[in-house]
């Protein structure tokens, strides 16, 4: 509960806690409110008049913390202790990140390629969800300061294209910097709020939102209508934004200047990027720059910059035509154009896309603030002061579970709207199965191998029935954040059980306090603890069910089957008590066969029961 205030004068009810929008970005990150008086979307701005706060998160040998631009003037002298892009690595596996591992200059730890990533700096360790933590603890810090109260609840941004378990980890974060995450929405979403495009009743746009910022490229379709969003359809590059147009000036300059390429300089080689991005800024406003690098002169005109950005803008380009492809429109009937990112400056860039779209775009509002300031609009609508607005937005990847031959069964195509919830039955494949496995699983391809695992769980306590008795529904749910939330049921047995499961990167409450304290070693064995704890769960269900099937329906058993059965379950309890996974997983398979051919003839029995008597049509 926040705490209330009355107002003095009017007499009236005041919520006193400021909701903000934060957008935690790759490059930069900042944060934003709505102004209680004149009710626009601001961006905070500290003393230094800055309002960007650079992504980066220095650490020096005590593990002490600097965020921001003091961080960045640390990126030369002390690259393994500075931390750039972590947003890349957000609920990401070393696995998925390992294709990019030349990217990062720190180091990130490869010896277990399935857990969640984990940054080394000196002697620690720390998770991309701890250094996320730390750049929204300094906005938090600045916000907190400039408006002279507490902040602890926010509306944070994430790609259009996030997954759940990125979704979650941002969340995760926040709430390790001490924010109650209310909503995470869109980047492009944000970015239409802020220009309040479809705010008005009854208006139906189509929009398209570029995002061009330090190292990615989104493009992403949206419609409005009636204050409602969707996102049609994304495209983009993870690899390209204005670190791309910074590389091209520092090459161009180095052609004639081998001793920069030197591999010994590379304080200089950083000297000569910072030189070329201070280039790439100056030509937005002007038509040539003049600089010197270690006393040697760089020259750069706006043409010769054009020159070397125009095939990375060509690129951007062909995405917005992949977009439109993938939202089934012309470039006609796309009514607004956004222009959001750093990047989108640049006059080439700013040029060519109101080229492709045939129509003047929106970039009245600062590129850098656009998605912090349509946060910042999401944060009042959630605080009950524009009651206008309602957020709906797509899944980026199709969602669905693992089926016989390791084949994907999708339950909620890519695309479609959030929240959203589906539903599918599925059977037992063997006579008698007590349990079913359901993995949880992302992706476009056919097989879930090349898919990715969000979850697994296993439905157990199915009774004994003949393969393809069972009916066991399965739910796929997504919350309006995007976070997907699974439970199967057995139908016909009424012994139904239902469970909830989070992305497999995505953490409980408790796991998130406990990661602080973990290094990467207690991480593995945190998985082994977690197959074991799991291994002994199933199996104390199995001694449970068959237990009471015992208690119930003794005279169908023969002596010799009694006896099989107490051995058994002695057995599978030894192995529980020794905490030995694999010796648990056998015995449970072990008692699943004794107990079959009984359960099967129970099984029968009862059906024989409710025939009799019955007409059968
Ligand atoms: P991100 O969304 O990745 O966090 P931003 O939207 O803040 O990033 O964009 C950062 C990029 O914008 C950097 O590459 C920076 O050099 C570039 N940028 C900032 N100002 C300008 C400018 N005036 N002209 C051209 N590029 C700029
Ligand atoms: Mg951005």
């Amino acid at each position: 509960m926040g705490k209330v205030a009355i107002n003095i004068a009017t007499g009236s009810l005041l919520k006193e806690e400021i909701i903000v929008g934060i957008d935690l970005g790759t490059t930069n990150s900042l944060i934003a409110i709505v102004r209680t008086d004149t009710h626009q979307p601001i961006a905070l701005k500290e003393i230094d008049g800055l309002t960007l706060v650079p992504s980066i998160v220095h650490f020096d040998e005590h593990g002490n913390t600097t965020v921001g631009n003091p961080a960045k003037e640390l990126l030369i002298a002390q690259p393994e202790r500075t931390i750039y892009s972590v947003k890349r690595l957000m609920g990401k596996s070393y696995k998925d990140v390992s294709r990019d591992a030349g990217f990062f200059a720190y180091n990130i730890i490869d010896d277990d390629t399935d857990a969640l990533v984990k940054i080394q700096v000196g002697d620690r360790y720390y998770s991309p969800i701890e250094l996320s933590s730390y750049i929204l603890k300094e906005l938090k810090k600045r916000a907190e300061h400039i408006l002279k109260t507490t902040i602890s609840k926010a509306v944070i941004t994430v790609p259009a294209y996030f997954s759940d378990a990125q979704r979650q980890a941002t969340r995760d974060a926040g709430r390790l910097a001490g924010l109650d995450v209310l909503r995470i929405i869109n980047e492009p979403t944000a970015a239409s709020l802020a220009y309040g495009l479809g705010a008005k009743h009854g208006e139906e746009k189509t929009i398209a939102v570029y995002d061009l910022g330090g190292g990615t490229f989104d493009i992403s379709i949206l419609t409005i209508s009636n204050g409602i969003f969707e996102v049609l359809a994304t495209n983009g590059d993870t690899y390209l934004g204005g670190d791309d147009m910074d590389n091209a000036v520092a090459a161009y300059w180095n052609k004639d200047r081998a001793l920069w390429s030197d591999e010994g300089a590379k304080a200089l080689r950083q000297e000569v990027r910072m030189t070329a991005e201070q280039a790439k800024k100056h030509l937005t406003n002007n038509e040539s720059f003049e600089g010197e690098i270690n006393g040697c002169k760089v020259t750069l005109t706006r043409a010769e910059f054009n020159g070397l950005i125009q095939p990375l803008v060509d690129r951007t380009i062909t995405a917005c035509a992949n977009a439109l492809r993938d939202a089934g429109l012309q470039v006609s009937q796309i009514d607004e154009v956004v222009m959001v990112g750093g990047s989108t400056r640049t006059p080439l860039v700013k040029e060519s896309v109101q080229k492709f779209f045939g129509r003047a775009v929106h970039d009245e509002l600062n590129p850098d603030e656009v998605v912090a300031l349509g946060a910042a609009v999401q944060a009042d609508i959630l605080a009950g002061n524009n009651t206008e607005m309602l957020l709906l937005d797509v899944t980026p990847l199709s969602l669905g579970i693992e089926t016989m031959g390791g084949l994907m069964d999708v339950l909620i195509p890519r695309n479609s709207k959030i929240p959203n919830k589906a539903g599918r039955q599925y059977t037992t494949q063997k006579d008698g199965q007590g349990s079913m496995r359901i993995s949880v699983f992302q992706g476009e391809r056919d097989l879930v191998k090349d898919n990715r695992k969000l979850s697994e769980f296993n439905l157990t306590g199915i009774p004994g029935m003949p393969a393809g008795m069972a009916k066991v529904d399965v739910t796929f749910l997504i919350d309006a954040d995007g976070i997907l939330k699974v439970s199967a049921k057995e139908l016909r047995s009424g012994v139904a059980q239902s469970i909830e499961v989070k992305p497999q990167y995505g953490l409980t409450d408790e796991e998130v306090e406990q990661m602080l304290l973990d290094s990467l070693t207690h991480a593995k064995d945190d998985i082994k603890t977690r197959a074991l704890v799991e291994a002994a769960t199933e199996a104390r269900q199995m001694l449970d069910t068959t237990e009471k099937f015992l208690a119930k329906h003794r005279e169908f058993l023969t002596e010799e089957e009694i006896t099989m059965t107490a051995d058994q379950m002695r057995l599978l309890q030894e192995a529980i008590d020794a905490q030995d996974k694999d010796r648990i997983h056998h015995a449970t398979e072990t008692l699943n066969d004794i107990s079959r051919p009984y359960a099967e003839r129970v099984m029968d029995a009862a059906l024989k029961d409710a025939m009799r008597g019955k007409k059968v049509i």
